[in-house]
Order: C-alpha cells, then structure tokens, then sequence
C-alpha cells in the first residue's frame, strides 16, 4: 500500500532501534537511506534485505519525483538517515510535502533523536525549549544569529560538529557572557557518552584542558536568559532604534512608537531616548 513511512533509527547504539521500525523496514518495497552503506549495515545486522536507494541532501531533486511515482504505483518507502529522525535537522522535509500535497499517507515510526536523548538528560529547567539545531558555519553569522536568541527564555537546544565546537562556545562566551549555564552532550548512545553541564566559561576550560576531547558529535543546550539577561537585551535593542531615530522622529514620537514594540515600562523607555536627545 502506498505509504512514505518515517522511520527513526539509532543515533549510535544499534540496539536503539524499535520493533517497529524494523517491522517496517523489513516490510516496505523500498528503504530510502541517506547513506546507503550506513543503512546495509543495519539492515544487515537485523537480516533484512530489502531494496536501498540513496537519498540524500544532494540529489532530493532528482529522487522526489521518482520517490513520488513509486508511491503512486503503490508502492510503500521507509525514508531513514543516518542516525536518528528523518527531518530533524536531516533531509526529508521536500518528500514528506509532495506526498501531503498528493493525498499519500505519511506515517512517523517514532525513534532515536539526539536533541530529546540530550534533553532528557538536562538539569536545568527544560520545561520549555527551543531546538535551533546546527548553528551556521561562518563566525559572523554564527554571531547574528546568536545574537537574536539568546535572549529567549526558553532553553536553546544546538547541534554541533567536532571541528566548531570550541569556535561556537566561544562566540556563546562573546554574546551570552561566561556564566549563563550550558550543558554539553557527546557521543550520546556511544561508548564514550559524556554529559557534562557548568557555565559556559567552565566549559570552554573543559575542552581547553581535553576533559572533554574535540572528538565525536555533540549537542549543547543553553539554559533559558533570566528576568535581568531578557530586559538588558531589550533595553540594548531600544538603545538600538533610538539610535537609529534619534535624527529623523521627535522624542515624544520615538517614545510612543517604542511603547508599541517593547513591554518595558513608557517612562524607562523615555529616560533611555533622552540619552539621544
Ligand atoms: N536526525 C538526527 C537526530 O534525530 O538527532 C540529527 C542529524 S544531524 C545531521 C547530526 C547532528 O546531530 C550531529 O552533528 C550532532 O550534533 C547530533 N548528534 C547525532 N547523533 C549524536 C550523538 N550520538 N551524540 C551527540 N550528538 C549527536
């Protein structure tokens, strides 16, 4: 029956895969794998031969349509990657769309992910968060993209690669200051899993000192700003637009107009505008 089925697979430890998933894997006409040498060494340890197609970030384009028509005929795919979730920071999103758009069922066999593997290991408050995944790779918009969220009150939850991980604790260093708490999650599932959590300051000795070792993958969770860290970035960010004002709208005018895009207090708003007036 034509069916995409999402499928989570392990994220490192091989024995985290559900009997779901391999049900399913051994069931479908096609498995569509990110890797596929990754994918036969799973698929071979549970001895299941079904058919594997490469699908990965490269050739979406190419694949979908062909993905799509299998579908059509009536044919069913697992799509996996080459650990964890399909979609979650992974390739998936394009087909998942064209087969919603084209009234075929998409079914999710719920698995693996490394961002809940590390939250739920977390100890800090994680009531709420926000997965913000991999950061992008060149510094200065690494540094934009920092500075518009780390403000936010939610835990920030980050992938990260071997070779940017210091780079990235240290531009978390430059934008949320030492202190603010971060816990960092390596080789979860892993023979060398390590999970250690201090100020981000700490941190940045940890790896200095090899404690924890540049080696593997990592996910880093930032603890959520606090009450003081959420009002100075917002006063910064009035400081901002006054500035940019200052010459073109009166002070009573930059102040109502201020009143409408912040929750701070009209007369802190006003004494922060006088500084430009
Ligand atoms: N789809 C995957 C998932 O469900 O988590 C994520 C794929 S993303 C391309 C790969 C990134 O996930 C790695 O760079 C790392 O940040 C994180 N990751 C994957 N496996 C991990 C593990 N065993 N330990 C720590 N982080 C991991």
């Amino acid at each position: 029956m034509a069916i995409l089925y999402i499928v989570a697979t392990p994220i490192g430890n091989l024995k985290d895969i559900t009997l779901r998933a391999l049900e399913t894997l051994a069931k479908v006409d096609i498995v569509a794998a990110e890797d596929t040498r990754v994918a036969q060494k799973l698929l071979g340890v549970h001895a299941i031969t079904t058919t594997v197609l490469s699908y990965h970030q490269h050739n979406t384009e190419k694949r979908d349509p062909e993905l799509l028509s299998a579908l059509q005929q009536g044919k069913s795919i697992a799509l996996i990657t080459d650990a964890g979730t399909p979609l979650v920071s992974d390739p998936g999103h394009s087909i998942v769309s064209l087969c919603r758009q084209n009234h075929i069922d998409v079914v999710p066999i719920p698995g693996a992910c490394a961002a809940v593997t590390a939250l739920c290991v977390n100890d800090f408050n994680i009531t709420r968060y926000f997965f913000e995944g991999f950061l992008p790779s060149k510094q200065s918009a690494r540094i934009q993209r920092l500075q518009e969220v780390y403000s936010y009150p939610q835990a920030i939850i980050f992938y990260e690669a071997k070779h940017r991980i210091q780079a990235m604790l240290q531009d978390l260093q430059t934008v949320c200051g030492s202190e603010r708490r971060i816990m960092v999650a390596r080789e979860l599932t892993k023979i060398h899993e390590q999970i250690v959590s201090g100020s981000i300051v700490e941190m940045i000795k940890h790896f200095a000192e090899s404690s924890i070792p540049c080696k593997g993958e990592f996910v880093v969770i930032l603890e959520g700003a606090s009450k003081d860290a959420q009002t100075d970035a917002e006063v910064e960010k009035m400081r901002h637009l006054f500035e940019q004002l200052a010459a073109v709208m009166s002070h009573k005018d930059v102040v109502m107009l201020a009143c409408e895009l912040s929750d701070l207090p009209k007369n802190a708003l006003y004494e922060i505008a006088s500084e430009y007036y």
